[in-house]
């Protein structure tokens, strides 16, 4: 059997009208005589009813005491309330379908409450509801224990559901439908020519997803790729074919691919660089610093080494912190904050003359300064102040032709 999953994100479940379109597209598919799968998220934002933040905030008043299996208790209900919702809505119309929770659909994880691992997807009692005609919907975002504990995935987990249970089933596609047409070529609330993208690899999507753009779970895209399961992002509300998310080899090997240099750009605001320059500082000045900010929970990025100095950088929250503890090792950091951390993504940029002249030639024209860049064989990350980061954002889009259609626009091209 020919087994498709489809992930409906919050928005697209949030209200009746909303799931008129989902109904669409579950009825487009099942009239294929395909297996279906559907993983559904919490209904909508924070303020509605069932979604994850409205629940969250039940708990706020009692300064959010709660232990975190309790927790999972509370967040899984809303994927529930969605599933059982939905369920009905494809009864109504006359399509059997049965939902599950993440446990009964087979998601088995660890006890990491709040932020479980999936170990393993038992797939016999999905497999044998589709042999018998049924669509199934599937609370996505939670599993179960081996000891029958509910858990959930952390934040956007549902996505990760879905492509758990599309590798599980080696379905044909996995399509996550969202309120978007796709990925694009960067945040169009900053780029305002931004395009949607026809084809990225799994690379590329994970670096946009790990460095700010908000459309796909960066772990769901790692377990798609492991399994090599093809993963579509979506509109809920278009008939657009959305972007196909695949190995690096299948977007090469398309023609007219091969000039891609750079596929989009991400962002992340809220950052602090730190720097410790020390003349004729202890030898063991790094070590000092990185074990400080280890053991203390606190996650480095853009990280530049050199004899008698580091550069670093830490989220705006964790700061403070980061700072003290450089004071209590006799440090006295240079701090800068408010910077962004600007993104530049391409998995043909490898080996290639000139991204990054490029790069600094954009943001120069624009009279941007660059405070730190790193880079992988797929990305170029630059630190620019906040001020200047949508203006940078700008700039590098046209530089590298983004806007233009021949540039992996042109959807279902
Ligand atoms: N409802 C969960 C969240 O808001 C999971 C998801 O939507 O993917 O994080
Ligand atoms: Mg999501």
């Amino acid at each position: 059997m020919i087994i498709t999953v489809q992930k409906f994100g919050g928005t697209s479940v949030s209200d009746e009208q909303s799931r008129r379109h989902v109904l669409r597209h579950i009825v487009r598919e099942h009239k294929t005589g395909h297996g279906l799968v559907v993983v559904v998220s919490a209904m909508g934002r924070r303020g509605e009813p069932y979604a994850t933040d409205t629940l969250l905030d039940l708990i706020r008043d009692n300064g959010n005491t709660l232990a975190a299996r309790e927790k999972d208790l509370l967040l899984s209900c809303g994927e529930l309330i969605s599933a059982a919702t939905l369920t009905s809505v494809l009864c109504a119309e006359g399509i059997p379908a049965v939902a599950l929770t993440g446990g009964q659909a087979g998601i088995i994880t660890d006890a990491s409450f709040g932020a479980a691992r999936i170990l393993d997807v038992q797939s016999q009692a999905i497999l044998q509801h589709l042999s018998e005609g049924r669509v199934v919907v599937v609370a996505g975002f939670q599993g179960k224990t081996e000891d029958g504990e509910i858990t959930t995935l952390g934040r956007g987990g549902s996505d990760t559901s879905a492509t758990a249970l599309g590798a599980a089933l080696n379905a044909a596609v996995v399509d996550i439908f969202t309120d978007v047409d796709g990925i694009l070529t960067a945040d169009p609330r900053v780029v305002s020519d931004a395009r949607p993208l026809s084809v990225v690899s799994y690379e590329e999507i994970c670096n946009m997803a790990y460095n700010g753009a908000k459309v796909i779970h960066p772990r769901a895209v790692e377990i798609a790729m492991k399994a090599g399961v093809p993963v579509r992002v979506r509109s809920t509300f278009s008939d657009g074919e959305g972007t196909l998310v695949t190995r690096s080899e299948t977007v090469r090997s398309r023609p007219g691919w091969t000039d891609r240099t750079v596929t989009g750009l991400a962002h992340v605001q809220g950052v602090t660089q730190l720097s410790v320059v020390t003349e004729d500082g202890p030898y063991d000045l790094q070590l000092r610093v990185f074990h400080a900010m280890a053991a203390n929970g606190i996650s480095v990025d853009l990280i530049n080494v050199m004899p008698n100095a580091v550069h670093y950088t830490v989220k705006e929250i964790d700061s403070p912190k980061a700072i003290g503890l450089l004071r209590e090792l006799g440090f006295e950091p240079r701090v800068r904050e408010n910077c962004a951390k600007v993104s530049v993504i391409g998995g043909g940029m490898n080996g290639e003359p000139g991204v990054m002249a490029k790069i600094v030639g954009a943001l120069t024209n624009q009279q941007i300064r660059i405070l730190q860049s790193a880079d992988s064989n797929t990305t170029i990350w630059v630190l620019v102040s906040g001020g200047d980061m949508a203006a940078a954002l700008q700039a590098l889009h046209a530089e590298f032709g983004l806007h233009l259609e021949s540039y992996g626009g042109g959807m279902g091209s």
